[in-house]
């Protein structure tokens, strides 16, 4: 019996946090999980978006499953989200971006990984107004952080025998920041002569993307560019009903959805739970129920690829526990 955190977030998260417990369940993995709250829902309880006991939780368990939390615009409490990747160093954040067949997108046979730096860039939160009518944000970079984002990805590249690694930046215009993520990443790429390394300024990776998206690979990433080329990509492979991710480091790895808490679609019962049942693919590949994860990833391909038992973003009618369902009759 594995032992996990379970954080079922705000929005629809409980929903399909849910369908994804029930599928692991359902593929013979007993995993043991311990409910936490974050955000909103931790907020309401105990007057702390990240409590203590939530924090200390993932600690000892190492692992984690996690819905997507509520974060105010431009006012409120600091993302949860941020202030738990910095509490528990996971620096990383890993988003698979793969086609399902069956999805009906504009593009095919795409497979990529996006590993984007988690910790720091402009999402430290370091802001501040110069009087009235300025605001400051600052961007730090360290060749630490750099580095051991690139050599994570490049370690993943060398192990799932991937051809290429592309660095996106824009030293050409943040000599400095962007420069010491580039070079950082440079120095990392020297030590693997066998794997094809290519840099992109940011605004060409992007547009590089959109036109031949199949032509990337592994892809290296500082923050707020990870961000925001991460939700782009899930665009690409049919919206973000359908990519899972991971935020990992040394001493832990929290599996979590790439969407948000979709208000529009929270407690209806209607929103794809793909991104959260493939997280749990993740999660089983992550503590070596490889059999496990594999049986369900085929199960989640061919409940989409037949196209009946699918959530409305997808083209069906069915609802989230329909589609769950569905998965786990066809384990
Ligand atoms: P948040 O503020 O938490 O980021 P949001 O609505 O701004 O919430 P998302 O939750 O990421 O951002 O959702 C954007 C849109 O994508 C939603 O309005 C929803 O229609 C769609 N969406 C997100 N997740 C799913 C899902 N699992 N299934 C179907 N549609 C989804």
């Amino acid at each position: 019996m594995y032992k996990a955190t379970l954080i079922p977030g705000d929005g629809i998260g409980p929903e399909v946090i849910r369908a994804a417990t029930e599928v692991i369940e359902a593929a013979g993995v007993k995993i043991s999980w311990e409910e936490k709250l974050i955000g909103q829902s931790a907020m309401a309880k105990y007057n702390n978006p990240l409590p203590e006991d939530t924090v200390s939780s993932i600690e000892t368990n190492r692992i984690a499953l996690k819905g997507p939390s509520t974060t105010e615009i431009a006012k409120g409490f600091r993302s949860a989200n941020i202030s738990l990747r910095q509490r528990l160093n996971l620096y990383a954040n890993i988003r698979p971006i793969k086609t399902i067949e069956g999805v009906n997108t504009k593009y095919k046979d795409i497979d990529l990984v996006i590993f984007r730096e988690n910790t720091e860039d402009l999402y430290m939160g370091i802001e501040h107004m110069v009087g009235k009518d300025a605001a400051e944000s600052i961007k730090l970079i360290t060749r630490d952080a750099s580095e051991r984002i690139a050599s994570m990805a490049f370690n993943y590249a060398l192990r799932e025998k991937r051809r290429k690694v592309t660095c996106g930046h824009k030293a050409n215009v943040m000599k400095l920041s962007d420069g010491l993520f580039l070079s950082s990443v440079r120095s990392i790429a020297s030590k693997y002569p066998d794997i094809e390394y290519q840099e992109m300024i940011i605004e060409n990776l992007f547009m590089k993307m959109v036109m031949n998206p199949e032509e990337f690979d592994v892809i290296v990433l500082p923050n707020l560019y990870g961000d925001l080329l991460s939700e782009m990509c899930a665009g690409l492979v049919g919206g973000l009903g359908l990519v899972p991710g991971v935020n990992i480091g040394v001493e832990a790895a929290v599996f979590e959805p790439t969407h948000g808490t979709a208000p529009d679609l929270a407690g209806k019962g209607i929103a794809n739970p793909t991104a959260a049942i493939l997280c749990g693919v993740m999660l089983l590949n992550h503590i070596g129920e490889k059999e496990a994860a594999d049986r369900i990833y085929n199960s989640v391909k061919r409940v989409i690829r037949e196209g009946k038992y699918v959530t409305r973003d997808l083209g069906g009618s069915y609802s989230t526990m329909d589609m769950t369902k569905a998965v786990i009759d066809n384990l």
